[in-house]
């Protein structure tokens, strides 16, 4: 499971398809693989 954030409006998407572009379910802009940010155990 990979999360991409909006780069438009900022809401985070979440798909199990990491290497495809998905469009946002907000405002539809482009999710491109390049935004992915893989889930990670503890604290950034
Ligand atoms: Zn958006």
């Amino acid at each position: 499971m990979v999360r991409r954030k909006c780069p438009v409006c900022g809401n985070y998407s979440f798909s199990s398809v990491s290497q495809e572009a998905w469009n946002c379910q907000k405002c539809g802009c482009l999710l491109t693989p390049d935004l992915n940010e893989e889930e990670r155990d503890g604290k950034d």
